[in-house]
């Protein structure tokens, strides 16, 4: 991020990428910003060239289709590529790589746009779009599911639903399953069934040479341990094969609101809940405000269990406190997984500090009660980060926070870009209080602040530096939570 800030700084991005400064790169060359941050200039003819080699379209500033095409779900990141690949094939993808390399561009890819910093777009560099690959297989008798690296939660669920399977995505569905799965991925079925990485049999994957390769367990071993958690730093995943798990279609859930009187209890029984439920029941705790703008707590809670066994494993959150309001009834799991869907591209300002968190301690609650007052703007959510996926050591794939309890975010949400530099100030001064509860954080969330991303990565991140090295030499995949080459 520091490269394309320097980047921005040197060439003032709206001026020179900006549509009204361009015209369509058929005719001229494109001014653009190298990997070191230096700017250089694409010919026409190379472009045109790139062009023509491609199945998918290839836009740059002033082309039709450019402007919707840059803009990712948060509405605070507003960039201008030089050029955007809007990918159909794997060919496609070898052939915008190739030339992203060969030039040294800045590169960023596109799964679903939905990473909070905006790693999937960049100024004056290339986007690899993979936005039009969003292809699903499934496989029900082998209990597997192929998808495009472009396609969605919704995609994935909806096509593995139908035959009564599913596996572990994010909670909200119109976020990428390419660049949620390379992180990690928790969802309501991370408890049962582990995070979506976990569920991983094998990626298609473009490395930096421009090489197409079969990684999973047996082939390419090392690169496919990395893929479990090192993010984008590896390579384009172009499609992702999934394990899938007998899933009712119907199943139990909802959310039980409370008025921010009763918070530290709410608090303190949630993570009692959490530390003590069966696997097939999952819940997430939100501090936010209630229908009426007051602050409020909610516990959001799915079972996907045994229906007959469904009210028994409630019961303790049914019967618990003196609740506003109380939603919890049988859901299409399809249904869930839209439940706190934001527009693909949304217009809001949004900003995140997030941590892994090991337990509820006295000091947190206290932060939480005390320190903190949900409103309009801003909440938190605890999205729980235990069960199954602590089974795994830390070590058996890239993703090593596997003994912690909760995934704390902080999240702030606002309409203009006046707002956006007092909008970080304030979550940045709230996230000082609670930051040191946390325990390292989730790379598909954070700004990865460049002090604390080797760490990060805990016990691996000397072997991943080393694969990095080996595969992504140049650092060509540097937006995102970045292992620089060692
Ligand atoms: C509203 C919201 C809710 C969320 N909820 C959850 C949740 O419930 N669980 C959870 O685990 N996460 C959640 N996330 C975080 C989510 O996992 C990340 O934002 C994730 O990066 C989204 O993937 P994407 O493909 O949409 O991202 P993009 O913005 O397209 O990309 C994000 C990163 O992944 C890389 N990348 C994307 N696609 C590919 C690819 N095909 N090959 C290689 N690299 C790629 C990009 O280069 C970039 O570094 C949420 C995010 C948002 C905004």
């Amino acid at each position: 991020m520091g490269l394309v800030a320097g980047a921005a700084a040197a060439l003032s991005a709206r001026s020179v990428f900006g549509a009204e400064s361009s015209t369509a790169a058929q005719a001229t060359a494109l001014r653009a910003v190298k990997l070191s941050g230096s700017e250089t200039t694409l010919e026409a003819a190379a472009v045109r060239d790139l062009r023509a080699s491609m199945s998918g379209a290839l836009l740059a500033p002033g082309d039709e289709g450019y402007e919707s095409a840059r803009h990712v779900w948060n509405g605070m990141i507003d960039r201008r590529p030089a050029l955007i690949a809007r990918c159909v094939s794997t060919r496609d993808v070898v052939q915008a790589l190739t030339f992203a390399r060969e030039r040294e561009l800045l590169l960023a890819v596109r799964g679903g746009g939905h990473s909070f910093p905006g790693y999937s777009t960049c100024d004056g560099g290339l986007v690899i779009d993979l936005s039009p690959m969003r292809q699903v297989m499934v496989n029900a008798a082998g209990r597997t599911v192929h998808a495009a690296g472009g396609a969605w939660g919704a995609h994935v669920d909806a096509a593995t639903q139908a035959e009564g399977l599913a596996t572990t995505l994010g909670q909200i569905s119109n976020t990428g399953i390419a660049g949620l799965t390379l992180g990690g991925g928790f969802g309501w079925l991370s408890r049962r069934f582990g995070l979506a990485c976990d569920n991983l049999v094998s990626v298609e994957l473009v490395t930096a040479d421009g090489e197409v390769r079969h990684v999973s367990e047996h082939d390419e071993p090392e690169l496919f341990w990395a893929l479990r958690g090192g993010g984008g730093n590896f390579g384009v995943a172009t499609a992702l094969q999934y394990r899938l798990h007998a899933l009712n279609p119907t199943v139990l859930g909802g959310h039980v609101d409370y008025p921010h009187t009763q918070l530290r209890d709410v608090i303190e029984f949630y993570a009692e809940l959490i530390a003590h439920a069966p696997r097939e029941f999952s819940a997430d705790l939100s501090l936010g405000t209630s229908e009426d703008g007051s602050p409020g707590a909610q516990i959001y809670a799915l079972y996907t269990g045994e229906p007959k066994e469904g009210a028994k494993v409630l019961a303790p959150l049914q019967h618990f406190g003196k609740p506003l309001r109380n939603t919890i009834a049988p859901v299409k799991y399809v249904t869930a997984q839209t439940w706190f869907d934001p527009p693909p591209v949304d217009p809001l300002h949004h900003y995140l500090k997030g941590g892994f968190v090991r337990e509820y301690s006295p000091g947190l609650v206290e932060v939480l009660t005390e320190e903190f007052r949900p409103d309009e703007r801003s909440s938190m959510y605890f999205q729980n980060a235990n069960g199954a996926v602590t089974d795994k050591e830390p070590t058996a794939t890239a993703f090593s926070h596997r003994n912690v309890t909760s995934n704390m975010l902080l999240i702030s949400s606002w309409k203009d870009a006046s707002e956006d530099e007092a909008g970080r100030a304030s979550v940045r001064a709230m996230w000082s209080k609670l930051e040191p509860y946390t325990d390292g954080y989730y790379v598909n969330l954070n700004d990865a602040d460049p002090k604390s991303t080797d760490s990060n990565y805990g016990p691996n991140f000397t072997r991943l530096a080393a694969l990095k090295r080996r595969y992504d030499p140049m650092n060509l995949f540097r937006l995102n939570a970045n292992i620089k080459p060692a």
